[in-house]
Formats: C-alpha cells, structure tokens, sequence
C-alpha cells in the first residue's frame, strides 16, 4: 500500500520563486506576499502559477501566464515530503501522449 503523501502546500514554505518563463523575469516572494493574489497557506503549490503572472510582460500587453513555480521549503521534512509527493505523481500520470501539469 502506498502511504499517502500531503500535497505541498504554501504554508510549508519560507519563499517562493516565481519565473516567468517567457521574458525571464524572476522574483522571490515570501508566503505573505503572495495573500494579495488571493492566496492562503492551505492553496496547493500547483495551484499558484495559475493565480501569479507576470508584471513585466503584462506591462507590454502580454498575458504574462507562464509562470513556473519553486520553493523554497521550511524545514528538510516539508522539502522530503514534497520531493516524495513529486515522485508518487510522476509515477501516477496517465500513461504517454498525456502531460502532467507540475508547478
Ligand atoms: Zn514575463
């Protein structure tokens, strides 16, 4: 039986590496930082690069929606759990030809 592996979430976080993979631009963002953009300690890491975008390239009229997610986690155990959660999902994604969204 596989042991179930918590979904990192951004309370388990100092900070936050937010890269915007169109123009480069890269900002670090502590947890309290991001509470403006409508995000909580219990929002999941895959669920904030679809809530940030880019100020830079929104400023020059683009969408600035590709947006790629790191952490930097709070203690050893929370960055083990995530790695071991990455693990479990990778193993978990549907078979070839389908993408898994990974923040
Ligand atoms: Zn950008």
């Amino acid at each position: 039986m596989p042991i179930p592996v918590a979904e990192p979430k951004v309370c388990d976080t100092v900070s936050i590496e937010v890269e915007c993979t169109d123009c480069g631009h890269t900002r670090w963002l502590r947890p309290a930082q991001l509470w403006t953009f409508g995000v909580r300690g219990d929002t999941p890491l895959t669920a904030l690069a679809e809530r940030l975008s880019c100020s830079h390239c929104r400023r020059d009229g683009l969408p600035g929606k590709s947006i790629a997610v790191q952490a930097a986690f709070a203690t050893e155990q929370a960055a083990a759990e995530a790695n071991r959660w990455r693990a479990l999902r990778t193993q978990e994604a549907p078979g070839a030809g389908s993408r898994a969204r990974v923040a």
